[in-house]
């Protein structure tokens, strides 16, 4: 009930944040790019959520097909029933991720969704005759979710101190960040060699060990939108190609349009995975979503040897591929990944603009909808915020009293920065940027005095 007591003490906020963090506003409910309190308040949500509110909220078309499959029904267990939903679901994503990427498992979400994506690449590796394969090479730093097994593959050293001995460690290679470069680097250069660790690692664990690669082609919280030059891409595809290892790739965060193409694999054609794992826009928040994407030719054999061992009670849920269905037909219809590069590319230009006025921006970053901006305490030395005065939260709490959500949060203990990422919904407008940069501003004005 709305007349719960605000705080800590039962709900989420018992687990999650620090005893005497101040109580957040409570969600009375969404409209569009807005969210608003019971007290009233409205925030603009410069953020998606976590990336998530692809349509922004309330959005009626989607509540439409909710009330309808509701009607109908929302749950029956897979092995017992097919569900319409479910194949309008994957055949809408079929055709929108393309060749080799045309058969969705689909799961409530995204950490769900890698654990998938890695049980079967592992599956076809022991039904291909090729059993020796299990490790899987994930990238330093990078998140791939917070189960066991994605966590393993993630690199993020806070976690990996704290649950560690639970995870199978694997080996981990540097993600090619491109703001802060070795001395004598140039990205391009840096980008070489961190493929080039790569083709090592494969090497040195022994080929016929290694499973699959696992990352994000472009980035999400872990580098604050990173993206990589394209002989990276080029560079991965081929030595995976060449060592027989699974390329996967992470579009939790950049897949459903984000990065202004249905995939950001697409940016790349000449280097597609042969994974890719989406969830997050994928229902755009309005159900618990994800799917591992893998071609037709790899389930036809693991179904030739007994079909994929793996499931969960929630698998190819109805209402939340009734939901995944509504949201891939209003982002095709909508035009929102046309939308997504249009307005990217002007709240990237805002951005540039700010930060030429901001002594606080050290870098503007990301494709499409997927961007990022870079705090630093000196732009000419790109010197990182000071742990102590912990950016992230301060620029949130601002974010909060200037009516703008943010999302950001200190990853990997802040060794590689600070960054707020600027992901707003597909579905801005013109003046919507303006109003996000304007807020932006104003927190960043806050911040610095
Ligand atoms: N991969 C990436 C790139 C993500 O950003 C996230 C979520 N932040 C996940 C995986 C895990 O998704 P979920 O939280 O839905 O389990």
């Amino acid at each position: 009930p709305t007349t719960a007591p605000k705080g800590p003490g039962y709900g989420l906020q018992a687990f999650s944040r620090p005893v005497d963090a101040p109580p957040l506003p409570r969600i009375a409910r969404g409209e569009g790019i807005w969210l608003i309190d019971t007290e009233g308040n409205r925030y603009l949500d410069a953020s998606s959520g976590p990336v998530a509110s692809n349509l922004g909220h309330g959005h009626p078309r989607i509540i439409a097909a909710i009330e309808a499959q509701a009607r109908q029904a929302v749950f029956a267990y897979p092995s017992q029933f097919e569900s319409a939903a479910n194949i309008e679901f994957a055949e809408r994503l079929a055709r929108l991720a393309g060749p080799g990427l045309d058969r969705a498992f689909v799961v409530s979400g995204g950490s769900e969704a890698v654990e998938s994506a890695i049980k079967f690449v592992r599956q076809h590796a022991v039904v291909t005759g090729q059993a020796s394969r299990w490790k899987v090479i994930g990238r330093q730093p990078g998140y791939h979710g917070n189960t066991l097994g994605a966590l393993g593959v993630s690199g993020d050293a806070h976690a990996h101190e704290i649950f560690g001995p639970m995870m199978r460690t694997v080996p981990r290679v540097p993600a090619p960040l491109t703001y802060r470069l070795p001395p004598n680097h140039t990205v391009e250069s840096h980008a070489r060699n961190c493929a080039a660790a790569l083709d090592e690692a494969i090497r040195s664990e022994g080929p016929e060990t290694v499973l699959a690669f696992i990352m994000e082609p472009v980035g999400g919280l872990a580098t604050g939108a990173l993206v990589a030059p394209d002989i990276y891409h080029a560079l991965v595809r081929e030595i995976c190609t060449r060592h027989g290892v699974k390329l996967i790739f992470d579009e939790v965060m950049s897949g459903a349009g984000r990065t202004g193409r249905f995939l950001a694999a697409d940016h790349w054609p000449g280097a597609r995975p042969d994974i890719a794992v989406l969830a997050k826009g994928l229902s755009a928040g309005y159900a618990p979503l994800g799917a591992a994407l893998v071609s037709a030719e790899m389930v036809q054999a693991v179904n030739a040897a007994g079909g994929f061992m793996h499931g969960f009670t929630y698998n190819a849920h109805v209402m939340n591929c009734a939901v995944g269905a509504a949201v891939l037909r209003e982002v095709e219809e909508a035009d929102l990944v046309g939308n997504a590069a249009r307005m990217g590319s002007l709240l990237r230009d805002r951005l540039e603009d700010l930060a030429s006025r901001s002594a606080l921006i050290g870098d503007v970053r990301g494709k499409g909808l997927l961007l990022a901006v870079e705090l630093v305490a000196d732009k000419e030395t790109k010197a990182m915020i000071p742990l102590e005065r912990v950016a992230p939260e301060r620029v949130k709490a601002l974010g909060m009293r200037h009516g703008l959500a943010l999302y950001c949060r200190r990853t990997s203990r802040g060794a590689y920065g600070d960054w707020l990422m600027i992901t707003p919904p597909l579905t801005i407008t013109a003046e919507e940027v303006e109003l996000l940069v304007g807020r932006l501003a104003a927190v960043l004005d806050d911040y610095a005095s």
